[in-house]
């Protein structure tokens, strides 16, 4: 049985002030306790909603780290290593704004992936396709290639310690939502690529979808048999939208 992950992506969103508000809205929420639930806020903000959710069951992460896992002359990044020291216990990796926009390509994601890992962050992987590709019918080969392209360099025993999220690029912050059961066929596509290799890896990991979860959507998304929960952007900007995509998992 695989426990439902429910993770926030707060982008490069927030000040002090409305980080303490959020922070003060999360800590009001009644969450179930069957459900992981885990915030990212930009790196400043860290130690801030570490401390201010002290407490509260809800997992702090960072939304990427250092090639390099060590502290190190790496001028702007932040290794892995000083994420865990701080207390974060997961980071994305592969995030489509990164790949996109930054320029990130398969090969630097398996390093953050590695580099997590080495550190003992779980790493969350994230993968998904263009308006474009999923046009073009290709869909599975572009998410098949970046799951695959991990597989390669890390081997599948890897999986046994990450979370993959699914996010479609034309959903990302658009209003879109693939509807549940095309992420549905991406989930399962994800999970027997995996099981290829080794059945027990495929059916233990966590498969989130993203991609403008919204409390409405989310529920019906959450009720396929593969989606084990989401990774949530714009919603999770607010507290009692947040609470309540939780609950939907
Ligand atoms: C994201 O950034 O990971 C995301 C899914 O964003 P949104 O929910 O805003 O589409």
């Amino acid at each position: 049985m695989r426990r439902p992950l429910v993770a926030g992506n707060w982008k490069m969103h927030g000040t002090r002030a409305s980080v303490a508000e959020l922070i003060k809205g999360l800590r009001q929420l009644a969450l179930p306790a069957g459900v992981e639930v885990a915030v990212m806020p930009p790196c400043l903000y860290i130690n801030q909603v570490i401390q201010g959710l002290d407490g509260k069951s809800i997992v702090v992460g960072a939304q990427n780290c250092a090639v390099e896992p060590v502290q190190g002359a790496l001028t702007g990044e932040i290794a892995a290593s000083q994420l865990a020291d701080v207390g974060c216990n997961l980071v994305l990796v592969g995030h489509s704004e990164r790949r996109l926009i930054l320029g990130e390509s398969d090969e630097v994601v398996s390093r953050k992936f590695a580099a997590a890992q080495s550190c003992g962050l779980v790493p969350v992987l994230c993968v998904g396709e263009t308006r474009e590709q999923r046009e073009a019918g290709k869909t599975l080969e572009v998410v098949g290639r970046q799951l695959g392209s991990v597989i390669e360099e890390l081997g599948v025993g890897a999986f046994a310690r990450a979370v993959i999220a699914y996010e479609p690029v034309w959903a990302i912050g658009t209003g879109l939502t693939a509807s549940p059961q095309q992420a549905q066929e991406v989930h399962a596509a994800i999970r027997s690529q995996l099981s290829a290799e080794n059945a027990e890896v495929a059916r233990g990991v966590r498969i989130l979808y993203g991609g403008s979860v919204k409390a409405a959507s989310a529920a019906d998304l959450f009720g396929m048999p593969d989606i084990d929960g989401g990774l949530v952007g714009g919603a999770s900007l607010n507290a009692d939208e947040f609470g309540a995509i939780c609950r939907a998992a």
